[in-house]
This record gives structure tokens, C-alpha cells and sequence, in this order.
């Protein structure tokens, strides 16, 4: 703090405590993006630091996750079950502007929405997930994912997706093509294909799938291919990048695809996960770099590039922690108690994250994998033996268990999160 305004607070009779917690009052933190970890840095802000004004920047009136949406493809879940909307929020005395935010002025500290609204702000939170890449592979692109869903944003694309199944008839093969990491979710692509099958096992008993990879390796591979195997014999085929799985063109309109080897592969219903980048709204503040991706510190995900500016979830740079809903939502409580230590003037706490993804492969056969990370010399790595994945060979009733934690998860995140 300048030295005159020190001098004339101190006059006033202002000791620096009070000075901090005059600043909290007025601090106004804006988060965009009300998913998983925009929603919980913007309620936990709130409970961190009651005094400061929090505005949550979302144009979604009720939020669908992609955590059991490929429950949604089963049939083992509705589609209302996956939607949470934003009272809770408004409850904890968040703001909350259903709008887009189109720019950021990283040095005027303001936020431009769709409605022409600007918003001011001294700490700005960014949680705006992932948009496709649509240069990426030859002929898809936001038209073509009209035909062939990628369904990686749960919305109109996910439910586009269910229809198609529902269509098919029997005996037909779904076809999933797979990007090469870094993507959202990396074990979502194969509890999707093991949701398929489940859904074909008992409606299509005679339909495919196959799966074209763009890599060889693959989040829980060993897990995920012995229960395929087990509840859905040959059903499922998987070709990795050495097998010529990597998908360069699509052709949507004939349901085709070529692979790098120059194969083609023609789908009854054709599922393309394109690669993908941190939401747009990181180019207009200034915090992704030339990979797409958004680099922050690993100690409050503050972005490295612009000060001021929080970047949580799948659009940051936080390898090895993946992208999931699960190491969002950590890190919304890291940055949020980090952004309230700031403003009232508090120490910020040491920085501890965690993940668990759990992965549905058949009703009562769950598979999970788990880390716990901190952050040391500026690097975000894994505290050591403290995570790991389900054993191979699992017991019937171990698979079961973690069916059953998988569900408990999803209601005690949606619950922390948007308060159901
Ligand atoms: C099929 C599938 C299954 C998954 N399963 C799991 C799982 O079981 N467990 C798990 O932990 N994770 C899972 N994930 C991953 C999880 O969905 C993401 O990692 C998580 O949503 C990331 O949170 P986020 O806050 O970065 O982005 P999101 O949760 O996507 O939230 C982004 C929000 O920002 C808003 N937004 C974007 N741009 C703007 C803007 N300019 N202005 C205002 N708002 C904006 C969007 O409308 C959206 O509401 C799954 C993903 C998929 C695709």
C-alpha cells in the first residue's frame, strides 16, 4: 500500500485490520461459468469471506452435468436427475447473472456480458470448461456434430445422442472416435462405451461398437477391459493408436470416418469426441497460451499470466491432476479460500487438492481411480501413496460397493456444489 494512503488511514484512526476488512466489504469478485469448479469457488468465497460481493456470470438458467450423463445413455438415469439450478447459490448471497461473458479488460479490472452490462471487479474467477476444437480433424465441425454428436457438453448434444441410440436398429455399430489427451474426463469415453453396450445388451443384442483411439494408453485401461469382457463378451472393440485408431477425416454426412492408415469405418450411429481447448473467454482475458490451455500456479490457480484472474477446471494446465468435476470443485475451494485470505487480509491456507473418478461399467459394477495433490516448488504433483485404482479381479461385491459410491459421490457433490 502507498505510503500517503497509509499515512492518512493511520490519521484517521484506521489500524491495517481495519483497513483490510473495509477493503473485503467492497471487494467484488465476478466468477463466470456456474459448473463445477465456477459454482463452487463462487459459493465457497461466500463462506470463506461473508463480506465480500460475489457475482456469478452463467447463461444457463439450470446447469447439466457430464458426470452420469453416459447414466443418461444406459437408461440408468433421467435426464431431469442430471439438471441442478442456481437457487442454492442465490440462498449462500451469490449474485447470480444468467448471461455470457463476451470480454475481459484484464487492466480496467472490468468483465463485458452479452446483455452490454460491464462489470467491475478486484478479483475475477474463470471456470468456463472446454470448447471444441472444430480445426482439428477434416470435416467436423459445429455443423457436422448436428449429425454426428459429440455429446461432451451435457445439453441438446447428449439427448441428440439418445435418440440416435434409440434409432438404431439392431445389429448396427456405434462408432466412437477417442482424442489424444489432454481432453475432459480422460475415462469418459469408455464408461460411454461400456453404457452403450448396456443399453444395447438389452434392446440391440446384436449391435457393435468400436472404438478408434488416438493413443494407446488410456485412463484404467486394464479395469475397463476386463469388465467389458466380463459383462459384454466381444461386444466392444477397441483399436489404439498403434492399430491405426487415430481418426483424421469425417465424413458425417455418409456417417464415415478415415483413419491415418487410410481405412474407413462407416457408423449406424457415429459419436466424435474432437479434441478441445479452454473455453474462449481465456483468449479474451489473456491467460492461455499457445497450447490452448490455461497455465496458473499450483498453489491458488491463479492464472501465471495475468494477475488477479483464477483459472479452475478442464480449461488450466494442472497435470497430473486430470479434468474432472472432481478436481475442479477442489480446486474452487483452493482458489476461493485463497482470494478470501487475500481481501480480509488473512494467511492463505497451504493448497491440498484431491480426485476420485468413478466410472459405471455395467449397474452394479463400479471402477474408480484417485489422487491427492499438493502444490511444491510451483509444481502441482501427487502427494505419494496416497492414491491408486481399483484392484483387477475385484470381487462381485466390491464392484457393487463402488456402484454405490459412485452414486453417493454424485448426490455429495451436486449437493456442495449448487446445493442439489
Ligand atoms: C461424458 C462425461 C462424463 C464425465 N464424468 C465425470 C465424472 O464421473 N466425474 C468427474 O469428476 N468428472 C466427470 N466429467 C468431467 C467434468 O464434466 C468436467 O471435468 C467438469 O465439468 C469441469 O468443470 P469446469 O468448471 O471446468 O467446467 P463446466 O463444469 O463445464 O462448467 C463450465 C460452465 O461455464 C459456462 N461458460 C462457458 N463460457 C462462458 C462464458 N463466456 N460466460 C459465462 N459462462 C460461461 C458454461 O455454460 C458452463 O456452465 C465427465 C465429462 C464427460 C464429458
Amino acid at each position: 500500500m502507498p505510503m500517503h494512503i497509509n499515512r492518512r488511514l493511520v490519521l484517521a484512526g484506521l489500524t491495517l485490520p481495519a483497513i483490510v476488512r473495509a477493503q473485503a466489504a467492497s471487494a467484488h469478485v465476478v466468477v463466470v461459468g456456474g459448473g463445477f469448479g465456477g459454482a463452487t469457488a463462487a459459493r465457497y468465497l461466500r463462506l470463506r469471506a461473508p463480506g465480500v460481493r460475489v457475482t456469478l456470470v452463467e447463461p444457463e438458467p439450470r446447469f447439466f452435468t457430464c458426470p452420469f450423463s453416459n447414466l443418461y445413455l444406459a437408461g440408468l438415469r433421467t435426464w431431469d436427475s442430471l439438471g441442478h439450478g442456481y437457487d442454492g447459490l442465490r440462498a449462500a448471497g451469490v449474485e447470480v447473472i444468467h448471461a455470457r461473458a463476451e470480454d475481459v479488460n484484464a487492466s480496467a479490472r472490468t468483465l463485458r456480458l452479452s446483455t452490454g452490462q460491464q462489470l467491475r471487479w478486484d478479483r475475477l474467477v474463470l471456470s468456463p470448461g472446454v470448447d471444441m476444437r472444430w480445426d482439428a480433424l477434416e470435416g467436423y465441425d459445429e455443423a457436422a456434430a448436428r449429425r454426428a454428436p459429440h455429446a461432451w457438453k451435457a445439453g441438446a448434444q447428449t439427448r441428440l445422442l439418445r435418440q440416435q441410440l434409440e434409432a438404431m436398429p439392431d445389429g448396427g455399430s456405434f462408432v466412437m472416435v477417442i482424442p489424444d489427451d489432454p481432453f475432459r474426463c480422460p475415462p469418459g469415453p469408455y464408461e460411454r462405451a461400456a453404457m452403450v453396450a448396456h443399453y444395447f445388451k438389452q434392446h440391440k443384442p446384436a449391435a457393435k461398437i468400436l472404438l478408434l483411439d488416438a493413443k494407446d494408453n488410456f485412463s484404467k485401461k486394464g479395469l475397463f477391459q476386463q469388465g467389458w469382457k466380463a459383462l459384454y463378451g466381444d461386444m466392444i472393440e477397441w483399436v489404439g493408436l498403434s492399430d491405426d485408431g487415430r481418426v483424421l477425416r469425417v465424413d458425417a454426412d455418409a456417417l464415415e470416418v478415415e483413419t491415418a492408415f487410410g481405412t474407413r469405418h462407416k457408423a449406424a450411429v457415429l459419436n466424435v469426441i474432437p479434441p478441445q481447448k479452454a473455453g474462449f473467454i481465456t483468449g479474451r482475458a489473456g491467460v492461455a497460451d499457445a497450447s490452448g490451455w490455461v497455465p496458473v500456479k499450483a498453489e491458488s490457480f491463479e492464472s501465471r499470466q495475468v494477475a488477479g484472474i483464477y483459472v479452475l477446471g478442464d480449461a488450466t494446465i494442472a497435470a497430473p491432476m486430470p479434468k474432472s468435476g472432481f478436481a475442479a470443485n477442489t480446486q474452487g475451494k483452493v482458489a476461493a479460500a485463497a482470494i478470501a485470505a487475500d481481501l480480509t487480509g488473512r494467511e492463505r491456507p497451504a493448497a491440498s487438492y484431491a480426485n476420485t473418478c468413478y466410472s459405471l461399467v455395467g449397474q452394479d459394477y463400479g471402477i474408480s481411480v484417485a489422487g491427492v495433490y499438493r502444490a511444491q516448488d510451483g509444481k502441482l504433483v501427487e502427494a505419494p501413496g496416497a492414491g491408486g485404482v481399483s484392484p483387477m479381479d475385484g470381487a462381485a461385491a466390491f464392484r457393487a460397493a463402488e456402484a454405490r459410491y459412485g452414486a453417493a459421490w454424485y448426490a455429495a457433490i451436486s449437493a456442495d456444489i449448487w446445493g442439489g
